[in-house]
């Protein structure tokens, strides 16, 4: 339906989808093992969820909006692993969006997706309801490392599943790459790095393994039962491993992406430039204008209070001035692009530059930091610690 303003509101939306048909050792985000009963019970309750929210989108805050006036720019399933829904679920999810918004006509539609999940049927199912780019956890191509991280998969699956990938019709893949894993070396992250490369995607997700919160992993690192490398040697290989991806034609456009031929993320860069997004399913965090709101990282709370008619809503927040002042810091600087200084001024009237002159020419004269006029950019050298830059580049009242 065409609605009644003049340009469509843009916007961001992320769909979680909490299943994983196995919980990985050193997973610490919002995921249950699969279990069809639950997946019909969240497909309900997701569809009621987007009823609510986009009916608050069009009442309260675009009032008089119709579904012809809500355009998704970028769409992202993540997970969890969505590709474990069943064809059925996907088309529900898809169609109940579609009720409410248009999807726009250059939208990115991202999937995320397990390498042993992503069959072709279901891969072609995807692509004909719209899904574009598809962003595969493989993490690594070695067998000891992928057991011990509890993945399903092996290093044979990641390429047959890109290949079956772009067979279904998908020409937008990204991979995702772990580094500092348990007996890392030199030679086998080369080997990991290589084995990605030569998969030709568009895109690639490089990031630390990260041990937070009750993994299993975490507690054989404590035990010493599992080696870990060293801090320094881990961001040695960080750097080393910029360079090598930036050779093959990668650019390094965030802390952890890299993107070929400009195809870079459109969804996270909507995140780390502070656009609104909407989202939807348990744990998931969204933000449109000042309000942000994060849903019951819980199913089971998730599906009762929707059944009720409820917003799953475990915390809500105002996006003040000062935290918007925050995060524009924060996140700026992950980016090549840096933070624009001029900008913070003009926005937030905060002169980064001048409060924090010495600072900014101790880093400069460490080699962590580049200032080129109004931009300040972190070099791959900072960018191994940019959230502690960043935070040291925060105004006093913080
Ligand atoms: S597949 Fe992804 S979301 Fe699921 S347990 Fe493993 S790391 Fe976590």
């Amino acid at each position: 339906m065409r609605g009644h303003y003049l340009s469509p509101v843009k916007l961001s939306c992320y769909i979680h989808v909490p299943f994983c048909a196995r919980i990985c050792t050193y997973c610490d985000f919002y995921r249950i093992v699969h279990d069809p009963v639950w997946e019909t019970r969240y497909v309900d309750a997701i569809c009621n969820e987007m009823d609510i929210r986009f009916g608050q989108l069009q009442n309260i805050t675009y009032p008089g909006a119709d579904a012809g006036d809500i355009e998704l720019d970028t769409l992202f399933f993540g997970g969890g692993t969505p590709t474990v829904l069943s064809a059925d679920s996907w088309s529900k999810l898809v169609a109940r969006l579609k009720m409410h918004a248009r999807f726009s006509p250059g939208i990115e539609f991202t999937t995320e997706a397990n390498p042993e999940s992503a069959t072709p049927e279901k891969l072609s199912l995807l692509n004909s309801l719209g899904a574009n780019r598809i962003s595969f956890g493989a993490q690594s191509f070695n067998s000891a490392n992928l057991e011990r991280l509890g993945r399903l998969h092996n290093a044979e699956q990641i390429g047959v599943a890109v290949s079956s990938a772009r067979s279904a019709g998908f020409n937008n893949i990204s991979i995702d790459l772990m580094y500092g894993l348990p007996d890392e070396t030199d030679s086998s992250l080369g080997t990991d790095l290589q084995s990605v490369v030569d998969l030709n995607p568009q895109h690639i997700s490089f990031y630390s393994l990260m041990l937070e919160g009750n993994v299993p992993l975490r507690y054989q690192v404590e035990r010493r039962e599992v080696p870990l490398p060293p801090d320094d040697l881990v961001a040695d290989r960080y750097q080393r491993a910029v360079h090598f991806l930036s050779e093959h034609g990668f650019e390094h456009y965030e802390i952890s992406n890299y993107a070929r031929g400009n195809q870079l993320c459109r969804h996270n860069l909507a995140y780390w430039r502070q656009q609104d997004y909407i989202a939807f399913g348990p744990a998931a965090v969204g933000t449109i204008g000042d309000q942000r709101y994060k849903n019951e990282p819980d199913i089971f709370h998730y599906v009762r209070n929707l059944a009720h008619g409820k917003l799953p809503v475990a915390d809500q927040e105002q996006v003040t001035p000062p935290k918007r002042l925050i995060e524009a810091i924060m996140l700026s600087l992950r980016l090549s692009d840096g933070l624009d200084t001029q900008r913070l001024l003009l926005e937030h009237g905060y002169d980064i530059s001048g409060v924090r002159r010495n600072l900014i020419d101790r880093l400069q004269g460490e080699g962590d930091i580049i200032q080129d006029r109004n931009r300040l950019r972190l070099t791959t050298k900072g960018m191994f610690r940019a959230d502690l830059i960043a935070s040291s580049l925060l105004p006093d009242f913080v």
